[in-house]
């Protein structure tokens, strides 16, 4: 059995920052698995918890350690756990759902109306160990690279919008081209979309558009922006909107874009209301909002899965950074200003280890 205390990056009081602190290994109940994590990778919600804004304040309760994007090995499982053994290679939905609601008896556990965050509501994997309910662990073939293995969560938010409509033979625009959309636009390709336009402020990322799969990449601060979409779809806009900013601008130009009968799958978490023209964008252009949470329980999983192992995903672009866990504040102030892709923290390094990735990490 695994005791004793280890590292962790957490959320220990309630202002901006984050602090390593060595606390307890979790205990590990009957239907639980205790993984030692080999990658985590930090995700924009991280950044908010860390600035702690006006979302962080109301939803987080120091302490707890972050981190729900993470693969790794099991170290030990509960007395009834039958599906994993020590040694597998896993990662795991942190979106635990209650089991018994409304949605979670529908089949759309993913919108369970009970929904814990692990990393969010209690204590995630930007530590040596995480605790997991085995019902959430996802295992995974030994053919998926580690780095691929830490950023499921975020691949799958991608998976979920692409899939939430047709996509094969389909024009897209992809709003936003953060990890996320960025990710969306490799899956959409992947998937057999046609054209796939993104729009990006950061010149950096739509560079990485490109790099991605994206056939064009626009300037949304560019007057034309939206012109250039209904030009290049033969005037009748984009069959399939996947809005990755949440931005209220990107969304209106979204709509804008969008070509009518078209669907368009809202990701993006806008901080404020945002103003829509429902009559001409909506309702008169018979357009399919959806509104798209996490990832479907487990059927994107399976999807995500499917895809990783055909080598039909190629998400190399994302990765370059990594970081040994006491390099956080190098790794956050990086991605607060847009410069990387994914980057992974790895908080089971060696000594030698951590000064090599340390080294490696670009000024
Ligand atoms: P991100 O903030 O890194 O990406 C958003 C991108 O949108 C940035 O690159 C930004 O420069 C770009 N952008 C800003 N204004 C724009 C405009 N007017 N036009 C086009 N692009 C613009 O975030 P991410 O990690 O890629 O996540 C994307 C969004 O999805 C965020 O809003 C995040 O909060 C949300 N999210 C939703 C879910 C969910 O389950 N619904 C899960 C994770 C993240
Ligand atoms: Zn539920």
């Amino acid at each position: 059995m695994t005791t004793g205390t280890m590292n962790a990056l957490r959320k220990v009081r309630a202002a901006k920052g984050l602090e390593i602190a060595e606390v307890p290994v979790p205990a590990v109940g009957a239907r639980d698995v205790l993984v030692r994590v080999s990658a985590a990778s930090i995700c924009g919600t991280d950044l908010h918890i860390y600035g702690w804004d006006r979302w962080s304040q109301g939803r987080i309760k120091p302490p707890v350690t972050l981190g729900h994007e993470f693969c790794g090995v099991v170290e030990q499982v509960g007395e009834e756990v039958t599906a994993v053994k020590p040694g597998d290679f896993v990662s795991a939905e942190m979106h635990v759902n209650c089991g018994h609601c409304r949605q979670c008896r529908l089949g759309e556990a993913h919108i369970c109306q009970n929904l814990k965050i692990i990393g969010i509501d209690q204590d995630g994997a930007f530590a040596e160990l995480v605790k997991i309910p085995a019902s959430n662990i996802w295992k995974l073939d030994a053919a998926i690279p580690e780095r691929y293995g830490a950023i499921l969560d975020p691949l799958g938010n991608a998976v979920h919008a692409v899939l939430a409509g047709p996509i094969a033979g389909q024009t897209v625009l992809v709003t936003g081209s953060g990890p996320i959309g960025l990710m969306a636009i490799a899956v959409a390709k992947a998937c057999g979309s046609s054209t796939v336009f993104a729009t990006e402020t950061n010149p950096q990322r739509r560079a990485m558009a490109l790099q991605m799969g994206a056939d064009v990449a626009i300037d949304p601060a560019n007057e034309g922006a939206v012109a250039r979409i209904l030009r290049d779809t033969g005037g009748t806009g984009v069959d399939a909107l996947l809005e990755m900013s949440g931005n209220a601008t990107a969304i209106q130009q979204g709509f804008s874009a969008l070509r009518a009968g078209g669907r368009a799958s809202l990701l993006g978490i806008p901080t404020e209301n945002v103003p829509l023209d429902l009559v001409k964008d909506v309702i008169f252009k018979g357009a399919t909002v959806q509104g798209i949470y996490g990832r479907r329980m487990y059927e994107t999983w399976v999807q995500m899965t499917a895809l990783l192992k055909a080598g039909r995903l190629n998400l190399e672009p994302l990765f370059g950074e990594q970081a040994p866990l006491e390099k956080f504040e190098d790794a956050f102030a990086k991605l607060q200003h847009g410069w990387a892709g994914k980057i992974l923290l790895h908080p089971n390094a060696s000594i030698a280890e951590r000064t090599q990735i340390a080294n490696e990490m670009k000024e």
